[in-house]
């Protein structure tokens, strides 16, 4: 089906369940915004852009942030990131502790909290503070094709005085001797990558290198190799959405990453990347509305990686 007219009715289908779920509210700057907001944009590899509701709106990103630190961190140190963080789903939620535990602090994949955080560990101790923000933001703003694209600082402030449980994870990390940068400073970092805010037209955009085998189709630039770009689409499908992420691969089939700022981003090989925003999350914490969007997108236009 052609994807504006597949969009439309997206639209239209999904606007009696908008406000079903509940918005994040651990994070003060997120229990604010409006729960019946809507945004979509699919982003072709040939070019094109095709958008429906407030697919310009800017919102947090949150965890899609780690698919980008997951590219830098692959870039920088290659597959010696595996002895630090694994690839298997958790089947844990996004924040738990547990595992961590038993797994002597070695996160189950980079996808969740942890893992993350371990990210972020490699990147600090690669660049430092500063420099590590301005990779991301650049890295971002590169495939974006939006060199506006920026942290809101009330969401960092905001996660930085609220986020007890990713204080808790990082110095359970450090306890195992995991880290080699100082926690304070992951955190501060953790907490601003999330931070960063863009809308679905940019972050679907953003998306294309993975859609195109690692090369950003819009400039031609390599951003990962070929291999990477097919694991990081892999570990997506298998881990992008925590608990749920057998339920998202079920019901949508593409990899794809979500996060409490309420988006999701989905990739479909060879094709295209989708960004998807609703605010109102289901229990696992990927937005409610997002997923049954980027169900029906599949179902529609029948792209799927099986
Ligand atoms: N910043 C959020 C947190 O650490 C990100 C979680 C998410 O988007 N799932 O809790």
């Amino acid at each position: 089906m052609e994807l504006d007219r597949a969009l439309r009715e997206i639209h239209r289908e999904v606007t009696p369940h908008l406000g079903e779920g509940r918005v994040a509210t651990y994070i003060p700057a997120l229990a604010r915004v409006d729960p019946r907001r809507f945004g979509m944009a699919v982003a072709t590899i040939d070019g094109e852009t095709h958008v429906v509701g407030e697919a310009n709106a800017s919102f947090s990103i949150q965890s899609i942030s780690k698919v980008f630190t997951l590219t830098l961190a692959l870039q920088q140190v290659g597959s010696r990131l595996w002895s630090r963080v694994g690839r298997e789903p958790s089947g844990t939620p996004f924040n738990s502790l547990v595992q961590l535990e038993y797994e002597r602090g070695v996160p189950r994949n980079p996808f969740i909290n942890a893992g993350a955080l371990v990210v972020t560990d490699v990147l600090l101790f690669c660049w430092g503070r500063e420099e590590a923000l301005g990779h991301i933001l650049g890295l971002i703003r590169e495939v974006a094709a939006d060199g506006h694209v920026a942290v809101d600082p009330e969401v960092a402030r905001s996660e930085k005085a609220s986020g007890h449980r990713n204080v808790a994870l990082a110095n359970l990390i450090h306890s195992f001797g995991r880290f080699r940068s100082d926690v304070d400073e992951i955190l501060d970092l953790y907490f601003h990558q999330c931070a960063i805010a863009m809308g679905c037209a940019q972050l679907a955009r953003s998306a294309l290198f993975l859609a195109a085998g690692g090369r950003d189709p819009g400039s031609g630039r390599r951003v990962i190799s070929r291999r990477r770009a097919r694991r990081i689409n892999s570990l997506m499908l298998t881990c992008g959405h925590y608990d749920a992420s057998g339920d998202f691969a079920f019901r949508v089939g593409l990899p794809g990453k979500s996060g409490v700022g309420g988006g999701i981003l989905a990739v479909a090989p060879g094709r295209l990347a989708a960004a998807v925003w609703s605010p109102a999350l289901n229990p696992q914490g990927s937005s409610l509305v997002g997923t049954l969007a980027l169900e029906k997108l599949a179902a529609k236009t029948g792209l799927s990686v099986f």
